[in-house]
């Protein structure tokens, strides 16, 4: 058997890098976790990438606001954990429907090297027990878009409650998923009998799922080594597994579950069997349309391995390149297993090194981010933003259509633009 790209060298690029900040992962975060609230301390621009980022929504109560440092605090002159304990102390008289508070970390914050795990630890005393406050960073300098979100859960893992004693194993899936995937993915769970099943992030914040050495762990997105490492720190195990994406992925993700709770092997396929079936029809019309088109990621959302493995293994196109912001070699080893022999693939990036490259291989279809979409386009090359997988559900059987679809639009829109 071709042990693809397991042991494949990863090339290391480091320079001008074109990607989101964490602070973007609070768009989706704050859908999932409902009675939380994000505030990010930070400036302008900062409030300004949130506004866009989330697109025009109409709030009734929204759920996430930045507290603005002006210049007097960026100068030093004002005692801004004051302020800050003003602010959050205004926001919760305000909306008691807040029951956990995350202060976001910003570049200005971390360049004036203010504490918020202290400030948070303080204000968690002071508005306890009905508001828990946590602290994590989503700085341009430190973190990449998906990264935000790992920054979160890993905070909220050391607050997570402890499992009871000889409690019988559970399963924790880890990785904001939309809701209505979730929601599918219980019940393969429960179709399997695997009980008890937990989300983090959990739907609302009383309901933080209790942790220990009898819970294991799968992933749902690949960008979580930071919250991995912290639940293995409570004694959780990680289930290694590809990611739930396409037909192979969903059931090979399910299948790591089905082993570790001894699930038989004819209730497995009787319950993933009609899924994967589904998936493959729903494929089909896709495939048609895109296998043998040549593929060309960008490091962007984390995503890029798993999509390359599905695109290629699902829809039959042939990765040129994969780039990717951080490649977590241990949770991405079933996926590089996977991957076409050769494909480059370079962690980190140097954009204009990445450019030249992209232009030269001539890809059928570019995945990167929404400031390279614009000029790649208007050079001819047909592109997909990458940022719209992570805010479109795309897990599980009966989003592999949709998954597919993404990635045939753009090539159908420039077929239809050429003509
Ligand atoms: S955190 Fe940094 S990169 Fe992100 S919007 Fe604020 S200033 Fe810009």
């Amino acid at each position: 058997m071709s042990p693809g790209c397991a042991a494949a060298p990863i090339r290391k690029e480091r320079g001008q890098r074109e990607v989101f900040c964490g602070l973007t992962g609070i768009v989706w975060l704050h859908r999932k976790l409902q009675d939380a609230f994000f505030l990010v301390v930070g400036s302008r621009t900062c409030a300004h990438l949130l506004q866009s980022a989330a697109g025009v929504m109409i709030f009734a109560e929204p759920r996430f606001a930045t507290a603005i440092i002006g210049e007097r605090d960026l100068a030093g002159r004002a005692d801004l954990d004051e302020e800050l304990d003003r602010v959050v102390g205004r926001l919760l008289a305000r909306r008691p429907d807040i029951k956990l508070l995350f202060l976001v970390g910003s570049c200005p914050s971390e360049v004036i090297k203010l504490d918020l795990a202290r400030a948070a630890a303080r204000l968690s005393r002071l508005h306890a027990p009905a508001v828990r406050v946590l602290a994590y960073s989503g700085s341009g300098i430190e973190t990449t878009f998906t990264q935000g979100e790992d920054a979160c859960l890993a905070a909220l893992v050391p607050t997570l409650p402890e499992e009871p004693r000889g409690a019988a194993p559970s399963l924790l899936v880890v990785g904001a998923l939309a809701d209505i995937v979730e929601d599918q993915l219980r019940r393969l769970f429960e179709g399997l009998g695997i009980a008890p099943v937990r989300f983090l992030p959990p739907r609302r914040a009383d309901a933080l799922p209790a942790v220990g050495p009898a819970t294991r762990v799968l992933l749902a997105q690949p960008w979580l080594g930071e919250t991995m490492r912290a639940l293995e720190a409570r004694g959780t195990r990680h289930l290694s597994a590809l990611f739930p994406l396409g037909a192979e992925g969903t059931t090979a993700w399910l299948a790591a579950a089905a082993s570790a709770f001894d699930v038989p092997e004819g209730r497995f396929r009787a319950i993933t069997e009609p899924g994967t079936e589904r998936a493959r029809k729903a494929l089909e019309r896709q495939r048609a349309l895109l296998a043998g088109k040549r593929l060309f990621l960008f490091p962007d959302s984390q995503l890029e391995v798993p999509l390359a493995r599905v695109l290629h293994r699902e829809l039959g196109l042939v990765p040129v390149e994969v780039g990717t912001p951080y490649l977590h070699r241990a949770h991405l080893a079933p996926e590089l297993a996977l991957l076409p022999e050769g494909t480059p693939l370079v962690e980190g990036q140097d954009v204009d090194a990445q450019l030249d490259r992209c232009r030269a291989a001539r890809p059928d279809l570019v995945v990167c981010g929404l400031g390279l979409a614009n000029p790649l386009e208007a050079e001819g090359f047909t592109t997909k933003w990458s940022i719209e997988l992570v805010f479109t559900p795309i897990q599980g059987y009966d989003q592999a259509a949709d998954l597919g679809e993404l990635f045939a639009r753009p090539l159908v829109r420039r077929t239809r633009l050429v003509a």
